[in-house]
C-alpha cells in the first residue's frame, strides 16, 4: 500500500505470517522455546511457498526470496523488515552475499523497503518498472486512490501504526537501478517474465516464474481485505486508476501458474485464471 510512519522493529505478534507450511529448517528449536519463542522463530525464517520460493514478512505486507544458484528478492516489504531476509537466508545456508537481484513491482513503500540497503550491503542489481522508476528515484509518491478517506477503518489505523513502526512513512529512494518493461525475461533475476499490469500504480508490473510455476502479482492481486473482508483474490481496495488495475485482471488470467504470491496476504494456491474469477466476484 502507500505511505505512513516511523521506525521500530517488527512485532512479534504481526509476525505470525498466515499458516505455515513446511519451510526451512529451525522448527526444532522455534517448538522447544514455546509459544512465543514459535512466534519469535517464525518471525525471522521464511514461509514455504514451492522448492526456492519463501514469502517473508507479517499479516500484512509479504515479499519473497527465489533461492536458486544465486538470490532474487521480490519486492522488500517495509523497511523495518530488513533483518528477516539475512535470518531466512540463514536458514537455508547462504547469506546476503548471494543476493543478486532485488525486482520492484512498484514504488509503494511497503515494496520498495530497504532495496537501497540491500543494493549497497551486496551489490545486487535493483530492477524497478519503467513506469514507476521516477518514484524509486526520488521516493515522491502519489497515495493510491480511496486511501486517505479509509484512514478511519480500523483495519487501517492498526495497519498505518504497523507502518508507522517499521519505517514506512516515505519511499527511500534507490540510488542506482536498472529498469525493466512488459515481455521482458529478466535473465539477471532468476529468468523472470515481465507483465504490465498498470492500475495500482502506472507502472506496475507482475512477474512469472515460469519453471516453478509461481506468479509473484504484486498489488495487482491481494488475498488479504485492508477493510476487513474475507482472505481470498480480489483487487487492492486502492488504486491509482481503479478501472485500469480491474482490466490488468485479464492480463493474469492467462498466464500458467499454479501459485500466486502476492503483496499483502497469504499466497493463493491454483491458476491466475481461478483468482481472476474470484478476485472478479470479490471486488464486484
Ligand atoms: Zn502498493
Amino acid at each position: 500500500m502507500s505511505d505512513s510512519g516511523v521506525c521500530g522493529g517488527v512485532r512479534v505478534q504481526e509476525m505470525q505470517v498466515v499458516r505455515r507450511r513446511p519451510r526451512v529448517r529451525g522448527c526444532v528449536a522455534a517448538c522447544a522455546a514455546g509459544e512465543a519463542g514459535v512466534e519469535s522463530r517464525l518471525a525471522m525464517v521464511g514461509e514455504f511457498v514451492t522448492d526456492g520460493v519463501y514469502r517473508l514478512g507479517t499479516v500484512w505486507v509479504g515479499w519473497y526470496v527465489i533461492v536458486d544458484e544465486s538470490v532474487t528478492v521480490v519486492d522488500c516489504g517495509f523497511p523495518g523488515y530488513h533483518d528477516q531476509l539475512p535470518n531466512a537466508l540463514a536458514e537455508v545456508g547462504r547469506s546476503l552475499d548471494a543476493v543478486s537481484a532485488v525486482v520492484l513491482t512498484h514504488y509503494h513503500s511497503d515494496h520498495v523497503g530497504a532495496a537501497e540497503r540491500i543494493r549497497s550491503e551486496t551489490g545486487a542489481t535493483v530492477y524497478v518498472p519503467t513506469g514507476d522508476a521516477e518514484g524509486v528515484r526520488t521516493g515522491k509518491v502519489p497515495m493510491p486512490g480511496g486511501m486517505a478517506s479509509s484512514l478511519w477503518r480500523p483495519r487501517m489505523v492498526r495497519y498505518m501504526a504497523h507502518a508507522a513502526r517499521n519505517e514506512g512513512a516515505k519511499v527511500r529512494p534507490v540510488a542506482e537501478f536498472r529498469t525493466y518493461q512488459d515481455g521482458e525475461v529478466l535473465t539477471g533475476a532468476s529468468g523472470l517474465r515481465v507483465v504490465h499490469t498498470p492500475g495500482h500504480t502506472a507502472g506496475h508490473c507482475a512477474l512469472l516464474l515460469e519453471p516453478a510455476g509461481v506468479l509473484f502479482a504484486g498489488d495487482a492481486l491481494a488475498t488479504f481485505d485492508f477493510f476487513g473482508g474475507p482472505a481470498g483474490p480480489r483487487l487492492v481496495r486502492f488504486n491509482e486508476d481503479a478501472r485500469q488495475a480491474r482490466e490488468s485482471l485479464s492480463r493474469l488470467e492467462p498466464l500458467d501458474a499454479t501459485v500466486i504470491a502476492v503483496g499483502h496476504g497469504s499466497p493463493f494456491r491454483g491458476t491466475p485464471a481461478a483468482a481472476v474469477a474470484a478476485a472478479r466476484v470479490a471486488s464486484g
